[in-house]
């Protein structure tokens, strides 16, 4: 793997997400050491590298909803998608990556899961799990899902589904017991402890959770409901969403859940955050994550892979398409995920002392290239763990300069 570089960025349009315009950082250590005007003289005394990035710069995305051993399962047997790769996930410019189940339980499990995560992790990537799985009683790795959190570092939270006619989980005993379950994680270990819900197409949408909330005093900060993007045609969940929001909860939409991808039951992630912004939620109060590595119809006939890649395509969309400024349309990807799953200031933003996780842009605002922890992970032939040719334009790194 790439060492970590040790370097001075200058960038004429530096987002932390917020527009800072052209400044400077100073990285090293895997961390941002400094951002300033012009840190030239701090950069040569310490032997610093110079990389000039011609394009954008902004925190690296956090993805709290991916498939890195497949998904698609529910669909059939036609529709089990592969593992993410370590490339398609750093190139994607996905620096932070949270891991879980799908549908399937008999052949996939969370021994595989937290491998997979391991090994994305010795690559060059943050990453977590949620624990436990669709179905109630939910699945664990040690002894129960309070152990998993409190004793593996990588487990962040768990899983479940509500609304979804495929899992029985409409007991509410059994839903509250693993709710005391986080909560007590949580106690013990300092932990996010999440709650991550898929929510299903039935029409009882998010009432499970309004009632965690009412009889059992369950924080909204500590549940992030997803596929709340669902057609309002099949579901009320979106208004459920929305009532959420605005009482101070935090609701995921998903990329490939909109005609985009050939799935019309759903809104397009981009409309719904308009939507969602025009009804009054704040943009603080909404995430945005990819699902990728599960299956949607390719339009012929057959199911392909959500890859990675569509987290960026729609955060770049609702630049493009939906008039947001950058600052605003990075916050459902960068510091929203990052405060949900506990990480606020080391993760999603480009501050002193946060992680050098850092998405360069090219002039196209397309990804130039991608570091992870200060280390190069995408776009540098010679930086990259793989060392293959990087896709895409890259940015130049000179040589430190002499006197
Ligand atoms: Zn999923």
């Amino acid at each position: 793997m790439a060492e970590p570089v040790f370097c001075r960025i200058c960038t004429p349009a530096l987002y932390a997400p917020a527009n800072l315009g052209a400044q400077e950082l100073l990285v090293g250590g895997g961390r941002i050491l400094a951002i300033g005007p012009d840190l030239a003289t701090a950069a040569q005394a310490l032997g610093a590298r110079d990389i000039d990035a011609p394009g954008r710069v902004m925190p690296g995305l956090i993805d709290q909803h991916m498939h890195f051993i497949g998904g698609g399962d529910g669909d059939g047997p036609l529709a089990r998608m592969p593992e993410l790769s370590f490339t398609d996930i750093a190139s994607a410019g996905i620096t932070t990556a949270v891991g879980l189940l799908g549908s399937e339980v008999e052949a996939k499990n969370l021994n595989q899961l937290l491998r997979k995560a391991n090994e994305l992790d010795r690559l060059g990537l943050t990453t977590f799990i949620y624990t436990g799985s669709m179905q109630l009683p939910a699945p664990f790795l040690t002894s129960s899902i309070r152990s998993d959190i409190v004793l593996i570092d990588k487990v962040i939270g768990a899983k479940s589904a509500i609304a979804e006619r495929i899992f029985p989980n409409l007991d509410f005993p059994a839903l509250a017991a693993l709710a005391g379950e986080l909560l007590q994680a949580k106690a013990n270990s300092g932990k996010a402890s999440l709650l991550h819900l898929h929510v299903g197409r039935l029409k009882t949408g998010l009432e499970p959770l309004f009632e965690l909330m009412e009889k059992l005093d369950f924080p909204a900060s500590m549940a992030v409901p997803t596929h709340i993007n669902r057609s309002p045609a099949v579901t009320p969940l979106f208004e459920h969403g929305i009532r959420l929001a605005k009482a101070g909860g935090t609701i995921d939409f998903t990329c490939c859940l909109g005609p985009l991808d050939n799935l019309p039951v759903g809104l397009d992630p981009v409309a719904a955050v308009k939507r969602a912004l025009d009804a009054g939620v704040a943009i603080e109060n909404i995430t945005l994550s990819g699902d990728s590595g599960v299956a949607v119809p390719d339009g012929a006939g057959g199911m392909c892979a959500v890859a990675p890649s569509i987290l960026f395509r729609d955060v770049r969309r609702l630049v493009h398409e939906g008039r947001l400024s950058w600052d605003m349309a990075l916050l459902p990807t960068t510091v929203n995920p990052a405060r949900v799953l506990g990480l606020s200031g080391r993760k999603g933003v480009i501050a002193a002392g946060a992680d050098a996780d850092l998405l360069f842009l090219d002039e196209d605002d397309r990804i130039a290239a991608v570091m992870a922890g200060g280390r190069f992970v995408h776009g540098q032939t010679n930086l990259n763990p793989y060392g293959e040719a990087a896709a895409g334009g890259g940015i130049s790194i000179r040589p430190k300069q002499t006197p």
